[in-house]
């Protein structure tokens, strides 16, 4: 593919959003990167806690084996993203659903950080689940974790008095079999799909935009780098997501 700059980058993803009925946006850690949230691998893979890795610290193993250090390494995420806002991108995604230009707007999510929520968007699906969110290892309880006593680690359910862990899908577990389907189904019949902020390395994520190509839809990538999923996309726009984003949708 020959290099092109990115005024001609947003003009053909203008163009391929021309005739889009079903809009879906699948997005990644790097959607939130400019908000300040730290990404996984967008950095070397080298997120590293009290000299511990990501995929340790965030492992189904700690619910077990530690749960006061998972809760310790969450609640310094969390305090990393009391600081954080919706960016450009997460504002426009949120018009762009507000807007009636296309029959359906999607969004499916790999970020825990709430932040499309945040922005305005609405029934977003969170397929690894959201971090300001605690639920009980025992029972259906869950509740914000902000409102949960700070001292107890872990914080005890209301309802049955177990442990309660964070909302989140950790390594080594499954995401929520209805929201995978749904997501699948968003994926599916997306006429254009805009892949935003993700390496594409996670499973079953990783799957959703191969759906929507197999389906016949159109697929646009919005990252800075190359990824594992740039192959397969029709076109890469190769900016951040806070730049791009509102270009590509504005008036
Ligand atoms: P990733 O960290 O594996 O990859 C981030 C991608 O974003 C990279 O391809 C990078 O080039 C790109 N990127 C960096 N800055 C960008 C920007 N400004 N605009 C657009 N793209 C940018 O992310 P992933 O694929 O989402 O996988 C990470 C896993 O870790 C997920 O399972 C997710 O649940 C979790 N995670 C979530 C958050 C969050 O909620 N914000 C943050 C870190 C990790
Ligand atoms: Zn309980």
């Amino acid at each position: 593919m020959t290099k092109v700059g990115l005024t001609t980058q947003i003009e053909r993803a203008r163009f391929l959003l021309t005739k889009a009925k079903r809009v879906a946006f699948l997005t990644g850690a790097g959607l939130s990167a400019e908000s300040g949230v730290p990404t996984f691998r967008g950095g070397g893979n080298s997120l590293v806690w009290r000299s511990r890795p990501f995929a340790e610290l965030s492992s189904a193993q700690l619910v077990r084996e530690d749960p006061k250090l998972l809760w310790e390494w969450f609640d310094y995420r969390l305090g990393v993203l009391a600081k954080c806002q919706p960016n450009a991108a997460h504002h426009t995604i949120a018009q762009v659903g507000a807007t009636g230009w296309f029959e359906t707007v999607s969004v499916v999510t790999q970020n825990v950080d709430g932040l499309h929520t945040a922005a305005g968007s609405v029934g977003v699906i969170e397929l690894h689940g959201n971090i300001r969110v605690a639920r009980c290892t025992e029972c259906s309880y869950q509740t914000e974790i902000e409102g949960l006593p700070d001292k107890v680690r872990p914080p005890e359910c209301q309802e049955c008095g177990a442990a309660m862990r964070p909302n989140v899908v950790l390594f080594g577990e499954f995401l929520d079999s209805q929201d995978l389907n749904r997501a699948q189904e968003i994926a599916r019949s997306a006429d254009v799909a805009l892949v935003i902020g993700t390496s594409g390395l996670v499973y079953p994520a990783n799957e959703l935009p191969l759906i929507t190509k197999s389906s016949g839809g159109k697929l646009i990538e919005i990252n800075p780098e190359q990824t594992a999923l740039t192959d397969l996309c029709d076109l890469s726009v190769r900016s951040s997501a806070a730049h791009a984003v509102p270009m590509i949708f504005e008036n």
